[in-house]
């Protein structure tokens, strides 16, 4: 053991720190700033967007409730699809959506597909999205530590390129996916005994996507796996930005990305993977003859970590049920989306209807100043396989940006705020808190996403 001592610079004082910027926290710190509190947002990385961004790409699952193809979250989430291209200003809560551009979902729902958010895009847009807030970032910069104090964050310590700093601020927003704040603050939270398998992304060039291509790729897989050639490994799952690309999402490592080990052996394995599997498909598919392998992370990416335990934890059958919930402040409506760490190909991803997310489930046990949001958010791994996904963790952070800011200029703690003044102000925002009568809805020109 090492006991060590050192005086650090204070660095800054926000109202409201939000640490880590994926879609929760992109939500909560453009939320905060928007209601007048002064906002840093810091993440370890160079660029906003959490595993949206840095693992190539994702889809914008949450978004619709799948049965009419309506939109369930609104607020932030239409802006970054209005500033990334994917609809026109102003449409956005008027069409009904497939935002899952999937290949299987395509075959499924030809009519109602919308191109994937390339991450490129996204990018930009969150970069541009937190400025024009008013929020300060400050990337490479990684939470370290946690000084709390009688149930209260007083310091986050940061490690970035000027060493170790801190950051003072009124109310803390966990947004890093992990509940590092919240854990490092001593909040409660579970792990499961089996955690959703990390993957890693890649990305090959100079092949055509199409539905034959899919199935062909999963019995490459499938045949190599049975050999003994290929170990865990998933879907695959193969979406496109351009129609002259695919990303595949079809590598499955099995650990914990808390645990440092685990993390470094899935970008190995990862990798190694990765290559097996495109050498199988040009060896064995005429498709790859002239394909080529652009990339592959930024990182692999963790599904399902610490879960911190909040005043209220929503359970599988909240889910299931489509419970509403008095303290709602974002509709959830994924699948039960938990991908096994012990099976290879596709898993069952039953269908929910849209539910409630409480406002309890973003308040850690025992902390006062200091919010959840995002995949670290107060719910069973259950639960959390449906309420994980980025559009509904960009809502939760809207809904906790908010909350905190009125915190902030009440000269409150985070269950003193009222509820339906919260929830006045996110619909204001545009944010979607009850499931959109389908009859209100105009159907999208389906020619209009060519
Ligand atoms: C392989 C994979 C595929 C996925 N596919 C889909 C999909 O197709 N559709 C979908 O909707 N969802 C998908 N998801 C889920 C989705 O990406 C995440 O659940 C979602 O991004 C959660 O958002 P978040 O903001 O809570 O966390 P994250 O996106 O994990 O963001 C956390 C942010 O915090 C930062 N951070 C972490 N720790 C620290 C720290 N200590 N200090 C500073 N910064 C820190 C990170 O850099 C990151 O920017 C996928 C996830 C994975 C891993």
């Amino acid at each position: 053991m090492l006991n060590y001592s050192k005086t650090l610079p204070v660095v800054s004082r926000p109202d409201v720190l939000v640490c880590g910027g994926g879609l929760a926290g992109i939500g909560a710190a453009v939320a905060a700033a928007r209601s007048g509190a002064k906002t840093m947002l810091i993440d370890r990385m160079g660029f906003a967007g959490g595993f949206f961004t840095a693992i190539i790409g994702s889809a914008f699952d949450g978004f619709v409730d799948e049965r009419s193809g309506t939109p369930v979250v609104g607020g932030i989430v239409f802006e970054m699809l209005e500033r990334m291209g994917v609809v026109k200003p102003g449409q956005g809560p008027k069409l009904r959506y497939n935002v899952n551009g999937d290949l299987n979902f395509v075959e499924m729902h030809p009519e109602r597909v919308i191109p994937r958010c390339d991450p490129e895009r996204f990018k930009i847009a969150a970069d541009q999205i937190l400025k024009e807030a008013g929020v300060e970032v400050l990337y490479h910069t990684q939470v370290a530590d946690v000084v709390a104090k009688d149930g209260r964050v007083q310091s986050v310590i940061a490690s970035n390129k000027a060493g170790l700093v801190a950051i003072e601020p009124q109310i803390a927003i966990d947004c890093t996916g992990d509940g590092d704040v919240a854990a490092w603050a001593g909040a409660p939270f579970e792990k499961a005994e089996s955690l959703q398998p990390m993957s890693l992304h890649f990305r090959i060039a100079y092949v055509e996507p199409s539905f034959k291509l899919r199935r062909d790729c999963a019995r490459v897989l499938q045949e190599a796996h049975q050999r003994g050639e290929l170990g865990l490994y998933a879907g695959p799952y193969p979406a496109t930005f351009s129609g002259r690309d695919i990303y595949f999402n079809a590598t499955r490592y099995p650990g914990d990305n808390t645990v440092p080990e685990d993390w470094t052996e899935a970008e190995i394995r990862g990798r190694a993977d990765a290559w097996k599997m495109f050498e199988l498909w040009k060896e064995h598919l005429d498709a790859f003859k002239e394909a080529y392998f652009i990339t592959s992370g930024p990182t692999a990416g963790a599904r399902e970590s610490r879960r911190i335990v909040g005043d209220y934890v929503l359970t599988g059958e909240d889910v299931r049920e489509g419970r509403g919930q008095d303290d709602n402040v974002v509709l959830g409506a994924w699948r039960l989306d938990r991908h096994p760490a012990d099976k290879s190909g596709y898993h069952d991803i039953p269908w929910t209807p849209p539910y409630s997310i409480p406002y309890r489930t973003l308040l850690p046990q025992g902390l006062e100043n200091l919010l959840v949001a995002g995949r670290c958010h107060s719910a069973t791994s259950e639960a959390l396989a449906s309420s994980r996904v980025t559009a509904t963790a960009m809502g939760m952070g809207q809904a906790a940006g908010t909350a905190a800011a009125l915190a902030v200029h009440a000269g409150e703690g985070t269950r003193d705020i009222s509820i339906s003044e919260l929830q006045g102000k996110l619909t204001e925002a545009g944010c979607i808190l009850e499931v959109p009568d389908e009859a209100e809805i105009e159907v999208g020109d389906p020619d209009w996403y060519e």
